[in-house]
């Protein structure tokens, strides 16, 4: 134990990414009455990129986004930075939730990630792309077995992927841990630098005249009249055409997104830059797979551009009591330590190496495991929230659904019920807190239990409320 609280003694209580060499000055609040046909709430991800997406459709449009903090300061400044394909969480649940749409979801995930990697070269955002493919580890002879089933139906799919027994998946990364691999070869998966995407695209919106507030918090938003919403934040009103609400786990201003989405916390530690000789002694600097275990409740990893690892989830997920998003949680010494000592469980070769950094976020969670698009008062205010841990990729597309409910270019996806089906709204306190446990427990177990799901778990699957990506 002290080993654990010793790498984690000087590490810094912030995301490794808002490094403060690169971190842009904030912008002023918003400091007197102002209209625009546009206003976007959210400095995250969704925010940024429906901005962006609303002035490439229509350059004209008077664009005014408002964050509460700071830019990149909400989960998308936070997060282990794995861009994905899946829009909607994995395969299965596509099918689970979509019947008939997988095909079409998946082909709307590759024009997304084709996009967004067009965007960064077409701007020059530097967000650290690396495109190294992901690689699933199985931790034990039966998630070998459910591993291998994965990747013979993968291969019946035409899918490029590769299978890495147990010696085969220990060249690739060194660890003792690991019993099998399956990487996914395909695609433009890979990892980024979260917060110098949020940051580049702010640059970017700067240069394009939207216009940006930062330390200003919506309070209220109500109708004016037919043609206007006024949002007021602290001292001034915004009188806004049109508005585009992406605030994602925190608290909501209106009813239908409260209900929607739950706030579960997800901490993070990352380590000192590894020296050539501990590179060697795990070898996954050859590869740089952007990593995650093959459990329900799974740990990411990943190597980070100088030589970093970042480890998170597993067991540290939490939901606090009342959908608690309170600075408070930020930080959770007890999470940590869990991380810490599951990370040198996994690479032993490392002990004796430092944290240089330890953080939390909040991921919004919905139903239906994926992005929760709505609309309210006569689709003069839309939303695109709820992307339950997977939205680096997939939040793009959300602000692109965000943006044509608002009627900037709609198109044929907003007949999808990708788009249209209502996610199932949350049971009310204190059932929602109790059912969150049950269920979290019921998959730790599941997970010492060679994936075996008991009863619990199976009545959720049967009403699709299983969380099986
Ligand atoms: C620890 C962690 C790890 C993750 N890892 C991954 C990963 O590796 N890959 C992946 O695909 N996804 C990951 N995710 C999920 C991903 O980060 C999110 O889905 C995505 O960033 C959501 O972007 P967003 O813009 O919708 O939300 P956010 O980034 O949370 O942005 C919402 C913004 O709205 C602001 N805001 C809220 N209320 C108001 C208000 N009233 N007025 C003004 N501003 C307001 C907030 O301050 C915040 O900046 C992770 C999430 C976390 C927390």
């Amino acid at each position: 134990m002290k080993s654990i609280l010793d790498s984690l003694k000087d590490a810094n209580p912030r995301p490794l990414w808002h490094d403060a060499d690169i971190m842009p000055e904030p912008l002023p609040p918003l400091s007197q009455d102002t209209h625009c046909e546009l206003l976007i709430v959210g400095g995250g991800f969704t925010g940024l990129w429906a901005a962006l997406q609303a002035k490439e459709r229509r350059p004209e449009v008077d664009i005014l986004l408002i964050e509460q903090t700071f830019i990149g300061d909400g989960a998308s400044g936070r997060c282990g930075g794995f861009l994905n394909t899946s829009l909607a969480h994995g395969e299965t649940n596509t099918e689970y939730q979509f019947p008939g749409e997988a095909d079409k979801i998946e082909a709307l995930g590759v024009q997304n990630m084709l996009e967004f990697i067009q965007t960064l070269e077409r701007y020059q955002i530097d967000a650290r792309y690396e495109q190294v493919g992901a690689m699933e580890v199985a931790l034990d002879k039966d998630a070998k077995q459910r591993l291998y089933q994965l990747y013979k139906s993968c291969k019946r799919d035409g899918d490029d992927v590769v299978w890495f027994d147990t010696n085969a998946v220990r060249e690739q990364v060194n660890s003792p841990a690991f019993y099998a691999g399956l990487w996914y070869r395909d695609g433009l998966d890979g990892v980024i630098d979260p917060a110098r995407l949020c940051w580049g695209l702010k640059e970017t919106l700067i240069k394009l005249g939207v216009r940006i507030y930062e330390s200003t918090k919506l309070q209220s938003l109500q109708s004016l009249n037919k043609k206007s919403m006024k949002a007021v934040c602290g001292q001034a009103e915004i009188h806004a055409d049109k508005v585009l609400l992406a605030t994602n786990a925190f608290p909501a201003v209106l009813g239908k997104i409260k209900r929607s989405i739950i706030p579960v916390w997800d901490y993070q530690i990352a380590t000192e830059p590894l020296t050539e000789e501990q590179l060697n002694a795990i070898g996954w600097h050859k590869t740089r797979h952007a990593l995650s275990d093959f459990n329900n409740m799974f740990h990411y990893f990943r190597l980070t551009k100088d030589n970093r690892i970042t480890w998170g989830g597993g067991g540290a997920v939490r939901y606090y009591f009342n959908n608690g998003t309170d600075k408070k949680y930020e930080h959770a010494p007890e999470r940590y330590e869990q991380l810490a000592e599951e990370f040198f469980h996994t690479f032993p070769q490392l002990k004796g190496i430092r944290f240089s950094n330890k953080w939390g976020g909040i991921i919004a969670t919905s139903s239906r495991f994926c992005m929760v698009p709505g609309t309210a008062y006569g689709g003069r205010v839309a939303w695109a929230v709820g992307y339950t841990g997977h939205g680096v990729g997939a939040s793009r597309f959300g602000a692109r659904i965000a943006i044509e409910l608002l009627g900037y270019q709609p198109s044929d996806i907003l007949k999808m019920q990708f788009v249209r089906k209502k996610a199932m709204p949350w049971a009310p306190e204190p059932l929602r807190w109790i059912g969150v446990k049950l269920t979290q427990s019921a998959l730790v177990k599941a997970d010492k239990n060679g994936g075996k799901r008991g009863l619990w778990l199976k009545l959720l699957d049967k009403m699709n409320l299983g969380f099986t990506c």
